[in-house]
């Protein structure tokens, strides 16, 4: 088996080759390592092979991830995503402790993160989680709801709005990955005119990256590649 430090540098390698088969600027996509259900020892030796942003799924064990790396490693500037499902009796904590929340798909929850958000800490730089495939069992925002909730986002001091994030349906052929994220890319675009300081697209996982920085993606959500299989079921 290979180590966690192989699998980084290998998806980097990987990152580089679509990045410069597809004629977009080194250095544009950046590597998000989802460690949810993982252990710090495993954390500890991404950072050690040189990864510094990390995506957590849930609260509570994403909070206790933050709070052990700022007291054992102060000196190591992580940056920590939050890319679960929020429920609104959890957003102070979110709020509290993380860098960026990828899943804003309602604007209870952004207001929320908004009046949470301490005061000292930098604005939260947030996603709007958008449910590309119509499929009502997924989370995300509906197509016809988003320009509302951008315009609420943009309106929150404590709030920066970069962007758009998706998990589109589970296939496999590249084609309709491709159409899947163009979609979204697409529609980052079209806010773009109104919202210049979204810059960000949050799509690509293990199974369909290529398709996703073909895509335009920004940023690569990776957990399975970088730390094997998990120990327990997705939520
Ligand atoms: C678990 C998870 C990932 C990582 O998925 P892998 O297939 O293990 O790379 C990415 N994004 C979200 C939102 C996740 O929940």
């Amino acid at each position: 088996m290979s180590t966690i430090a192989e699998n980084i540098q290998h998806i980097m390698s990987d990152i580089e080759r679509v990045q410069e088969k597809c004629g977009r600027t080194r250095n544009s996509v950046l590597l998000l390592a989802v460690s949810k259900t993982k252990p710090v020892a495993a954390i500890h030796e991404a950072i050690q092979a040189g990864q510094r942003a990390f995506g957590e799924n849930y609260v509570q064990e994403g909070v206790e991830k933050v709070r052990y790396f700022t007291e054992q490693a102060p000196d190591i500037p992580l940056e920590w995503h939050f890319i679960g499902p929020i429920q609104s009796n959890k957003t102070r904590l979110v709020a509290e402790n993380f860098t960026w929340v990828h899943t804003i798909d309602r604007e209870r929850i952004a207001q929320r993160l908004n009046d949470q958000r301490p005061e000292g800490m930098p604005p939260l730089q947030v996603l709007i989680q958008v449910n590309t495939s119509g499929e009502s069992s997924k989370s995300g925002t509906g197509e016809q709801d988003i320009f509302q909730l951008a315009e609420l986002i943009s309106s929150l001091p404590n709030l920066t709005l970069r962007g758009l994030m998706s998990i589109p349906e589970n296939i496999s052929d590249y084609a309709s990955q491709l159409a899947a994220f163009t979609k979204l890319a697409e529609l980052k675009t079209k806010l773009q005119e109104t919202y210049p300081e979204m810059d960000t697209l949050s799509m690509g996982m293990s199974g369909d990256m290529e398709a996703a920085i073909a895509a335009g993606s920004t940023i690569v959500r990776i957990g399975t590649a970088i730390f094997g299989a998990r120990d327990y079921p997705k939520a």
